[in-house]
């Protein structure tokens, strides 16, 4: 008989882990199940830049390093395939400016996971005169575009025999666990809410998408402004504002888009011919799911008692991605569905 399987979220985490589970593990059938379309998740509004960005205090930078590592090795073979023009993976160079010398600003420990890296040079920090930076990265880098590459995650789910199921999850054992032999927990800051996590917290960031087919690269000036192009538009950013922890919904904010096209702007002036006020500007503001460190681990069902606790299942739980989930996510998939594939197995054989 097939494992059942429900994974919960239709971000990037859950969609690559439920591909990620249905290419490794014979005979499963996996269902995704979700409170809102991939249109209406953080993940739609992303940037896709890989680059490891706003994760929580406590996360292990080797962790970031092998999930990076295993993610930026998966877009380099979608680089490679037929495919990469129709799921927006695409290669650019990335370059972080900083006021300060390196003193302040070490190599990330990213460095040698991208396939070039060095340090700015005089004339390349001059470009940006008179805004005086003293140090920067140049270094080659991934966009994994997320408007193209979650429908094409969906359609492999679909291809594969799964399917998606929409409703809010309100408690994993009493809504899933007759149904289901396992569920993983995708389901980034829902988590707070579906398991009780109050180590994960939102951090708002707004961006606007704006048509300027002159920047094909990736350019970060400070910690919150910076510029990634996508297939058909480009991403200006942002923000980082830790907000209210139970907040769920991000609105915009006019200052703040106003904001945001002035700062990037400054540094590369053809955003000047940018409208705001023009529809096809389109602002967007999200939750990056921050959680002290990412959630990556099975969680074993509670022993069976005789009050009836017959419909607890082992949960798999994979959130709190932070600003990092398009550079995590195939690292931590690949993981999640090793859980997986370990703990059905130990089912089967016991
Ligand atoms: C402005 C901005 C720019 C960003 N740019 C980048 C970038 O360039 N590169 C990068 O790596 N990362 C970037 N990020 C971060 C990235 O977007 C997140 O890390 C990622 O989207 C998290 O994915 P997720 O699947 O965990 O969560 P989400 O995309 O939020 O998905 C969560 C899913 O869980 C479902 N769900 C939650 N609770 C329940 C429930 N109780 N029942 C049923 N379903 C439930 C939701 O419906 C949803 O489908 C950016 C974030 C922001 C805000």
């Amino acid at each position: 008989m097939s494992h059942r399987v429900a994974v919960i979220g239709s971000g990037i985490i859950g969609l690559s882990t439920a591909v990620c589970i249905a290419r490794s593990i014979p005979d499963v059938s996996v269902t995704v199940i979700s409170d809102r379309p991939w249109q209406e998740t953080t993940s739609y509004g992303a940037g896709g830049l890989w680059m490891p960005y706003s994760l929580g205090d406590a996360q292990d930078p080797e962790l970031v390093k092998k999930w990076g590592k295993i993610t930026h090795e998966h877009l380099e073979r979608e680089l490679q395939s037929r495919d990469a023009g129709k799921k927006g993976v695409f290669p650019v160079t990335g370059h972080e400016f900083f006021k300060e010398g390196p003193d302040a600003h070490p190599d990330p420990p990213w460095r040698d996971v991208v396939s070039r890296f060095a340090h700015a040079t005089p004339r390349e920090l001059y470009q940006f005169h008179p805004h005086e930076f003293k140090h920067g990265w140049v270094f080659s880098t991934i966009i994994c575009e997320p408007r193209r590459y979650l429908p094409c995650l969906e359609e492999e789910i679909l291809a594969r025999g799964g399917g998606f199921v929409r409703k809010r999850v309100g408690d994993i054992y009493r809504d899933l666990g007759q149904a289901y032999d396992l569920v993983v927990n995708c389901t980034g800051l829902g988590a707070r809410d579906l398991v009780g996590d109050q180590a994960i917290a939102p951090v708002q960031g707004q961006v606007l998408r704006v048509n300027a087919p002159e920047i094909k690269h990736y350019y970060g000036f400070d910690d919150t402004t910076y510029v990634i192009p996508n297939t058909d538009t480009v991403v200006l950013g942002g923000s980082t504002d830790r907000v209210a922890p139970d907040t769920v919904n991000a609105a915009t904010d006019d200052e703040l888009s106003r904001d945001i096209l002035d700062r990037c702007s400054a540094y590369l002036p053809s955003l000047t011919a940018v409208d705001l006020a023009s529809s096809s500007v389109e602002k967007w503001s999200g939750l990056r799911p921050v959680r002290e460190a990412i959630r990556l681990e099975l969680e074993e069902p509670p022993p069976a008692t005789s009050d009836g606790n017959e419909t607890a299942v082992p949960v798999v739980h994979n959130y709190g991605h932070g600003g990092s989930g398009f550079t995590l996510f195939w690292g931590c998939a690949a993981e999640a569905a090793n859980l997986v594939r370990k703990q059905l197995n130990r089912a089967a054989d016991g």
